[in-house]
């Protein structure tokens, strides 16, 4: 029986049920909790994180999988918190996002030597080992963004990714930019690292509806992160609707099983005025944990999705992500 770290320990695969694959309870930047509190304003976020979180748990999200790195102001403390306070199960990501901190690769200067490689893994799998900031609360995702196309800072992190993978057996999840391709680049470099793609998710691969790419990605054998879904989306990116249709082409096609679904909502950057990616309101949508049970799966069910599909993408896929049958 496979176990992740969650917030709150040991968590069985088994016990994962509903799961969103990519969101966030804060955000924020590095040091900011520490530096200025005020903006940060954690009581706020902890407030509206347990009264959203709590309405998602009563409507059947069981687990959710926080992709904020220390670099985007990840907070375990307050995520333990919320997990407590509102019965959703969270797991905490190691990794960094698109803020490569200097010590690590200092790009200004050429003559500075990156950290190596394998130095920036200790310190990732220490978080999946021993856990994040003295807490003892064990990162259970390793979390890796790239732009496109993928800066040098940003191989090196990924490849310290794929080594604190290979030590720890702690899944990998990816960020991409929206409207791009470059989740086959990031899967090339990994595959140099000698990861197995059956332990990768490419993240938010959702916002590019190329059926060719997607192909492609699944050919690798890496999951797909459909995970930037909201009422109304970015500018210039496709709306929830095509999305949704997307999704049930791709299932018609018998895909169901490499498909998992969130939202990449984030509690906010400041003074608890909260957006998504999209730059969705929580005060106009205040249900956004809920969106894909409320909006995408009737939608997919109209389209003629059936049960096990929705059970795939749901529960099953997660579960496998994480080492689960
Ligand atoms: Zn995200």
């Amino acid at each position: 029986m496979a176990k992740l770290n969650s917030a709150l320990g040991p968590l069985d695969t088994a016990d994962m049920g509903f799961t969103l694959t990519h969101e966030h309870i804060s955000g924020s930047s590095a040091g900011f909790q520490l530096t200025y509190p005020e903006i940060v304003n954690t009581e706020t976020v902890l407030e509206l994180a347990v009264q959203d979180l709590t309405r998602a748990h009563q409507h059947g999200v069981t687990t959710i999988i926080d992709c904020s790195t220390y670099d985007i102001g990840r907070d375990v403390r307050l995520i333990e918190a919320v997990s407590r306070r509102s019965g959703i199960q969270v797991v905490c990501a190691t990794g960094s996002h698109l803020y490569v901190p200097q010590t690590f690769y200092e790009s200004m200067f050429p003559w500075m030597k990156p950290m190596p490689v394998d130095d920036v893994a200790a310190l990732w799998i220490r978080e999946v080992e021993e856990g994040i900031e003295g807490t003892g609360i064990k990162a259970g995702v390793i979390k890796i963004a790239t732009n496109d196309p993928i800066r040098p800072a940003e191989e090196h992190m990924l490849r310290a990714g794929a080594r604190t993978h290979l030590r720890t057996g702690v899944p990998i999840t990816t960020h991409t930019p929206i409207l791009s391709r470059v989740g086959e680049e990031q899967v090339r470099i990994l595959l140099e690292e000698g990861v197995d793609m059956s332990h990768v998710y490419i993240g938010h691969v959702n916002s590019t509806l190329d059926r060719d790419y997607h192909l492609r990605l699944i050919d690798k054998g890496v999951w797909l992160g459909m995970d930037h879904f909201s009422p109304s989306g970015p500018p210039g990116t496709p709306d929830w609707e095509e999305r949704s249709a997307f999704i049930k082409g791709l299932i018609d096609e018998g895909y169901q099983d490499r498909i998992m679904m969130s939202h990449d909502w984030n509690f906010g950057r400041h003074s608890g005025h909260c957006q998504l990616a999209s730059a969705v309101s929580r005060d106009d949508h205040p249900d956004a944990f809920l969106w894909i049970t409320n909006g995408v799966l009737p939608r997919l069910r109209e389209l003629g999705a059936d049960e096990s599909a929705i059970t795939s993408m749901m529960v099953d896929n997660p579960r496998r992500f994480f080492g689960g049958n």
